[in-house]
């Protein structure tokens, strides 16, 4: 009398209705985790989600022995792995939470056919990895919501099920487990210096120091570019530490500005799942085509990444990111703008580089937000251009963002760190910072020549 609890994009124990599926339908249960080979294989294993992820299982194997039980860990192909367990164990059910990307579909797909074909059931859970699930709101005829302002009216009228407790007890089967991970183990290369932390644990620590120092002023500070005043919970939402229906309701009990404008960010999230649940090739082509010849400039490409376009909000975005595998998200919008529309390099190219480095790295979010800002995704207004000095004017209006990421501009006091070729070269000269690699005006006259718009 034993099923099994696959654990995917799940990594927690409170509000895990995969797990609570599985406690209910057998008397015991093995959790399980398989270091995927296809993970390794779609290029998608990097070090700063690798060391992540080796911190939440720690710490989920942990909150597992504090209730009797451990965490399994196989390492192979997730589907034979897991068939593999479950013969081994006699289980006679698996128990998955639903997921958005193709990989997770085709996953669940040969999962169900595996495991039939043993005379075993396969159980997928809903509302596990986002709040509403892919396809539960739908427009008239169609399969998915392309345009966000709809969804999140249907979405908010969304009943959520309830949240989950965590299980007071989890007996686990005798079964072979191997070692829990390193994080050198699961990719190869050095992480990011300063990350966060992974893991449930960690997730609540973060959560509760928000709730109360951040939440209420959200709405307000959610764009302050120095103030870094938004929850930094993203990592934990896509390695599920946290769930997101509990995100939802409890924020919707705290009530206020701040919640609310919390909860519309959450349903971005979702509307990125269920638009590539419906679309999964929007991972790799444009949902929209525009007819772009995207320009080639591997020099430009280099000098984008490392931060050194001689934009300095731009640098500080990017050198935010090598440091941290992390970015607020106005830095990201600017950063991905320059990118697409200011210089006309592939879209592809740049959420390439965030998926290497982003510990939230996310296909349905990262993916489908870069072609938001290309143009080539869900935005209304697909060819307005972000004007990197005007951005770095309105949301680091001290300067001190770039300041901080930027130190060789550190002696510029004020908004003038934002445009160090204005300085009279004498002046110029003291810094050790590159000059523009592109004119602002002539980069968007070649866009808008490019998309044909006057
Ligand atoms: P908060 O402002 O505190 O928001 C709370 C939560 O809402 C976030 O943790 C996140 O889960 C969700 N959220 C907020 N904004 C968005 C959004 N625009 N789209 C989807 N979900 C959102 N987010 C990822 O989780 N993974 C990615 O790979 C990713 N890539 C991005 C690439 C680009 C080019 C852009 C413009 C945005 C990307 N985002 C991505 C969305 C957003 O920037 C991050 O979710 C956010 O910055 C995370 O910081 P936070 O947790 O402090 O966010």
């Amino acid at each position: 009398d034993v099923s099994v609890a696959l654990f995917t994009s799940d990594l927690r124990l409170r509000d895990n209705p995969v797990l609570a599926g599985a406690l209910r339908a057998a008397r015991a249960v093995v959790p399980l985790f398989v270091v995927d080979s296809g993970v390794a294989a779609a290029g998608f294993a990097v070090p700063n989600r690798a060391a992540f992820l080796a911190d939440c299982l720690a710490d989920l194997d942990e909150a597992l022995r504090e209730r009797d039980g451990r965490l399994v860990v196989r390492r192979g192909d997730v589907v034979e792995e897991t068939c593999r367990v479950a013969a081994e164990t006699g289980a006679g059910e698996v128990h998955l939470a639903g997921g958005a990307s193709g990989f997770a579909l085709r996953r669940e797909e040969r999962l169900r056919a595996a495991l039939t074909a043993d005379g075993r059931g396969l159980r997928v859970h809903d509302a596990v990895v986002t709040a509403v699930p892919p396809g539960a709101v739908l427009p008239t005829g169609r399969d998915h919501y392309a345009v966000f302002t709809p969804y999140f009216r249907r979405w908010s009228a969304e009943a959520l099920r309830d949240v989950v407790a965590a299980p007071r007890a989890v007996p686990v089967p005798e079964v072979r487990s191997e070692p829990l991970p390193r994080a050198a183990s699961l990719a190869r290369g050095e992480p990011s210096p300063a990350l966060p932390e992974g893991g449930e644990r960690a997730g609540r620590r973060r959560l509760d120091a928000w709730r109360r120092t951040g939440l209420t002023d959200y709405a307000d500070r959610h764009d302050d570019l120095p103030g870094d005043a938004t929850s930094r919970l993203s990592p934990y939402l896509h390695f599920g530490c946290l769930s997101p229906v509990e995100l939802v309701t409890r924020a919707r009990q705290a009530g206020g500005a701040g919640a609310e404008a919390f909860v519309r960010q959450l349903a971005w999230r979702d509307f990125h799942h269920q638009l590539l649940a419906a679309r999964p090739d929007a991972a790799r082509h444009d949902y929209r085509t525009r007819h772009d010849h995207w320009r080639q400039d591997a020099e430009e490409l280099a000098a984008w990444r490392e931060g050194r376009t001689g934009y300095p909000v731009v640098d500080a975005a990017m050198r935010q990111l090598a440091h941290e595998g992390w970015m607020h998200n106005r830095a990201r919008l600017l950063s991905a703008s320059f990118l697409t529309k200011t210089l006309y390099l592939d879209w592809r190219a740049g959420a390439r580089h965030f998926l290497d480095l982003l510990v939230d790295g996310d296909i349905a979010n990262n993916q489908l937000n870069w072609q938001w800002v290309a143009g080539t995704g869900s935005d209304t207004r697909p060819n307005r251009v972000l004007n990197p000095l005007a951005q770095a004017k309105r949301f680091d209006p001290t300067g001190e963002y770039v300041r901080r990421w930027v130190p060789e501009l550190a002696g510029l006091e004020g908004a003038a760190v934002h445009h160090p070729w204005r300085l009279r070269a004498a002046e110029r000269a003291r810094y050790a910072y590159p000059e523009p690699i592109v004119d602002l005006d002539d980069g968007l006259a070649r866009f808008r020549r490019a998309r044909g718009v006057d």
